[in-house]
């Protein structure tokens, strides 16, 4: 049998911990818990869960920070914030934050476990891309989750700074060199967010992309357009 997948969740409404144990146990994972933001932080880094439910409105540290920290920390889990209400989540802040998604309280079991299972099987692609990837003077650097360019005459790399974003946004086109890719399948795959992002702001984090890639970003040799689908990325 395959080895249990561990999830960690946050939450400090006891009978909302004790619904998505019941459920999370039940439906084969395994279930760690914390009350607060810190001890979620603590469980995040010292378990290593597979997947964290981290609810937004926490006792000490928000949500937000529990996911910022753990993102600094070098934990690239898929993290599934719980919200109270829509309106009290601010979308683009959370994503910022490093969150890959989120179901808002009260929710299903079933759009749950479907969000847990999708959000997991993400989590495993991207363990699986774990080598680097060169293209042109660059090298994108899996493990450490960096992009660094190769100077002329020396072994030594500048690191070039990406947000969580630009990053994952890279490894996908990297991943995926040569393939057209259509706007709402590069979305789809990268964030897998279908509340957030607009076709514009895909075209807006590529923009920043090539701004740090490209020689000439008006004349993308790495980040190719292409016209009524989407984009291709050649090495
Ligand atoms: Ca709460």
């Amino acid at each position: 049998m395959a080895k249990k997948e561990k999830i960690l969740i946050v939450e400090d409404e006891e009978p909302i911990m004790m619904g998505l144990r019941e459920n999370l146990v039940v439906a084969g994972y395994n279930v760690v818990e914390a009350t607060t933001g810190t001890e979620g932080l603590e469980k995040g880094l010292k378990e290593r869960p597979d997947l964290i439910l981290l609810d937004l409105m926490l006792p000490g540290m928000s949500g937000y920070e529990v996911c910022r920290e753990l993102r600094d920390k070098g934990m690239h889990m898929p993290i599934i914030m719980l919200t109270a209400r829509q309106e009290d989540f601010d979308k683009l802040h959370g994503f910022e934050m490093g969150a890959d998604d989120y179901v808002t309280k009260p929710f299903s079991v079933e759009e749950l476990l479907a969000r847990v299972r999708a959000n997991l099987m993400r989590g495993e692609r991207r363990k699986d891309n774990s080598d680097n990837f060169e293209f042109g003077t660059f090298i994108l650097d899996m493990d450490a989750r960096l992009l660094r360019k190769k100077k002329k005459n020396g072994a030594k790399t500048e690191d070039i700074t990406l947000t969580k974003t630009e990053f994952d946004l890279l490894a996908y086109f990297c991943a995926n060199e040569g393939k057209a890719l259509s706007r709402d399948q590069v979305m789809n795959d990268v964030w897998g967010m279908e509340y957030y992002g607009t076709q514009r702001s895909l075209d807006s984090f590529v923009a920043s992309l090539r701004h740090k890639i490209e020689v000439d970003s008006a004349k993308p040799k790495h980040i190719l357009t292409v016209h009524g689908v989407g984009y291709k990325f050649a090495s």
